[in-house]
């Protein structure tokens, strides 16, 4: 008899016959900063006018991460996140956690606050900002890390430990999340004066000592998991990057014994090379993967699945805004638990819900039906518990959920010799991207005319006398091709969707674009037409105040698909085409009216090429298929433009000659000239090209010598007479301050420049 365990005599009789609740087992890879009404972005906004404290703006970030905890704990998730809050980026804050600062930003050493912080994302008065990209294919914006051989790495930023206990001190036992160390070097440059082969991948046996430090606080402060995020197996990576990653994990194997480590990848499938190296990693005990977009992964991990591993299978869409297809996510889960085991299932989210709208409960204007059909973040944590709890077994929750190649004739270089010749312009012509500065009167106008508190007289007069005011400071500038201002749009995607029907909109929709700034997208839920011209009334209005030409001004079928939610069922390609023919009819509208030069932006077309090669191809070619459709139809002498930003072109140069635009005005001013280099390799560019001169994502004013010179090294690359002059995009997130003195030394170093050619 002694030799029972002491246990088991004391078990209660009657617990065999009782099946114990089984934990549900839920996961959020992460979670949106803004707030459901972009709380955060106006308390960045306040500070850095000065309006307002570091603990206003402290007080405000608090408020809102513990309000996120206590939302996922009361949804009974299991695993909630934290760190996933960033003032600006989380990039950024891992190139604070490794004190990989730029020297030109003076940090002296020490935690990193937040002066040293936002001088690195925003630039100062005296240093730019860093570089900001496009985190993988969505609109999120991340900031560039800059190394090389000689960053000393050091543990300066506290912030994954303190938020943990944060949480914890408010009852929530949260999952700390970082940036994987490999994907963070994966997504850095060589700092300037680096050589351009460095390898970045060599420095991780220099960022791995930070990353055991945070490890072992982490320990210490009472965490059980701890989150990687390694986004970027998900790429084409070449064995010696896949390398790395089982390098890195078996560093960190011992820091890391004792915590249960989650390797989480998202945003496409992920190659079968990349599975076997991951699923492989030591120390790892538990994977996350997307499996919302593509099913390949789904294949792989039903061939072959680690014994005894846990697998995070994202089940509901972090990238879009409909409600989940309940029983067609329980029945992938239901397949998966038969492999995996039932006790290692853990229903999640396909990514960070950073890339989907916070709230639906604030969007009390939004048709009844069209909102049935919806789940913002806050739906989203609610869904995946409802599909955690179905799996445990409660399946009646679920069952009460369910619910020609339109070229243009002429070739480029004969259509910009007719376009010459109407449009007299002279060598180096200068213009701007679209937009000029939206004042807080502005935005008062257009409220007040939606909400019918003044006229349609009063807003037209209003309007009017702001497209007057706007043409007449170009004239002043002496600025060449001119644009109206767009004074009378909110957004351009916005602007456009509320014209065309099929589209739906929501008042608290945001997503996080960068920094402090969120975008609204509208819901595509039907087909696509235009109903009537949208644009041609201010447009021609507009020309009717100049000599000179004024731009009518667009935005692209690819753009607005990419910048919207788009319904799913039918292929994205066929609803952009809808798309296409929509802007076709305006664009005809509009050289009818007299509209000599034509801008359709195309800003968003990088954004959507898919991340794996294989599928590249196929996506450009109706992208830039359903660009052409729109001005297929227009005369020689009807000039065309399009606009792009904050994008990489080296990779799909070919398209973007393909869409055959007659001039293209570009990102470039934060980008290093990269885009240059493409030319300078040989890349034969016959059309106009505008590179943007400087960045209007910072309040710096650009002096005169300074835009000289780096037209100068365009100039080294492009021919003279295809070379346009212009900011890297549209103004109208600047101040009047900012832009005049800006646009003035712009046209200086244009006038400058001419008399030299
Ligand atoms: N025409 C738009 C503007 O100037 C373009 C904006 C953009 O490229 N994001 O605001
Ligand atoms: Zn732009």
């Amino acid at each position: 008899l002694s030799l029972f365990p002491r246990e088991e005599e004391e078990e209660p009789v009657a617990a065999p016959l009782l099946s114990p609740p089984r934990e549900m087992a839920s996961h959020i890879v992460g979670y949106p900063r803004m707030g459901p009404k972009r709380e955060l972005k106006f308390a960045l906004e306040s500070f850095w006018d000065g309006k307002s404290s570091a603990e206003d703006l402290q007080k405000v970030a608090a408020d809102l991460r513990s309000s996120i905890w206590k939302q996922m704990a009361d949804a009974s998730i299991k695993y909630i996140p934290s760190n996933t809050f960033a003032y600006y980026d989380q990039v950024l804050d891992t190139t604070a956690m490794l004190g990989a600062v730029p020297p030109r930003y003076g940090w002296k050493g020490g935690e990193i606050g937040h002066d040293v912080y936002f001088s690195m994302a925003r630039g100062n008065a005296s240093v730019p900002a860093m570089e900001m990209t496009k985190w993988f294919d969505t609109n999120y914006h991340y900031i560039v890390p800059e190394l090389g051989p000689d960053v000393k790495f050091s543990y300066a930023s506290h912030k994954a430990v303190s938020e943990y206990k944060e949480a914890k001190a408010l009852g929530v036992n949260t999952v700390p999340v970082l940036v994987g160390p490999v994907s963070y070097l994966l997504l850095s440059k060589p700092a300037k004066g680096v050589d351009k082969n460095f390898s970045l991948l060599s420095l991780l046996g220099k960022i791995l000592p930070v990353y055991k430090e945070v490890i072992s606080e982490l320990k210490a402060a009472g965490a059980s998991w701890i989150q990687f995020d390694e986004p970027t197996l998900v790429m084409d990576l070449d064995s010696h990057k896949l390398q790395a990653f089982t390098e890195a994990y078996s560093q960190l194997e011992s820091s890391l014994s004792g915590l249960n480590v989650l390797i989480e990848t998202y945003f496409a499938d992920i190659p079968a090379e990349a599975y076997k190296v991951l699923t492989s990693l030591k120390g790892v005990t538990g994977f996350g993967f997307d499996l919302v977009r593509g099913t390949k992964t789904l294949d792989l991990i039903k061939g072959a699945f680690p014994k005894g591993k846990y697998l995070f299978a994202g089940v509901v869409d972090g990238r879009n805004i409909w409600a989940n297809d309940l029983a067609a996510s329980l029945s992938t889960l239901n397949a998966l638990e038969g492999i995996v085991g039932k006790d290692k299932l853990v229903v999640s989210t396909s990514c960070s819900l950073l890339h989907t709208a916070v709230d639906l409960v604030n969007e009390t204007k939004l048709d009844k039906e069209i909102k049935s059909w919806l789940a913002f973040a806050a739906q989203k944590v609610v869904e995946v518990n409802m599909l955690a709890k179905a799996l445990a077994g409660q399946k009646d929750e679920a069952a009460a959920l369910k619910g020609s190649d339109h070229r243009r004739a002429t070739n480029v270089s004969a259509r910009l010799d007719a376009q010459q010749k109407k449009l007299n312009l002279p060598i180096l012509p200068t213009t701007t991207i679209g937009s000029f500065p939206q004042t807080v009167e502005l935005r008062r106008v257009r409220r007040e005319y939606k909400a019918k508190k003044i006229s349609e007289d009063e807003y037209v007069k209003a309007i009017k006398e702001e497209i007057n005011k706007v043409v007449k400071l170009q004239e002043e500038l002496d600025i060449d091709v001119l644009v109206h201002g767009e004074p009378e749009r909110n957004d351009m995607v916005e602007y456009f969707g509320e014209q065309l029907s099929g589209f739906a909109f929501t008042v608290n929709g945001w997503v996080q674009s960068y920094g402090s700034r969120c975008v609204k997208p509208p819901i595509i839920y039907g087909d696509v037409s235009r109903p009537k011209p949208m644009t041609v009334f201010w447009s021609s209005m507009a020309q009717s105040m100049t000599a000179r030409p004024m731009k009518g001004m667009l935005t692209g079928p690819v753009t607005i698909l990419n910048w919207s939610f788009v319904r799913n069922d039918q292929p994205r390609f066929e609803t952009c085409y809808q798309i296409a023919l929509a802007i076709k009819d305006e664009v005809e509208d509009l050289e009818k009216a007299g509209i000599n030069v034509i801008q359709i932006d195309e800003a968003a077309l990088r954004e959507g090429l898919p991340l794996r090669k294989s599928e590249q191809a196929f996506y450009l070619e109706w992208a830039v298929h359903s660009f052409r459709i729109t001005n297929c139809g227009v005369k020689d002498t009807t000039q065309i433009h399009t606009h792009m930003c904050y994008s990489h072109f080296n990779d799909i140069i070919h398209s973007i000659i393909d869409m055959d635009a007659d001039v293209i005005t570009i990102e470039n001013s934060r980008s290093d000239e990269k885009l240059l280099s493409v030319f300078r390799e040989g890349v034969k560019y016959g059309a106009g090209i505008g590179p943007g001169v400087y960045d209007i994502h910072s309040p710096r004013i650009p002096s005169t010598e300074e835009i000289a010179d780096r037209v100068n090294k365009m100039l080294a690359v492009l021919e003279k007479n295809i070379l346009w002059v212009n900011p890297d995009c549209g103004l109208k997130t600047r101040k009047y301050t900012e832009v005049k003195p800006a646009l003035k030394n712009m046209v200086a170093a244009a006038k400058v420049l001419r008399t030299q050619l």
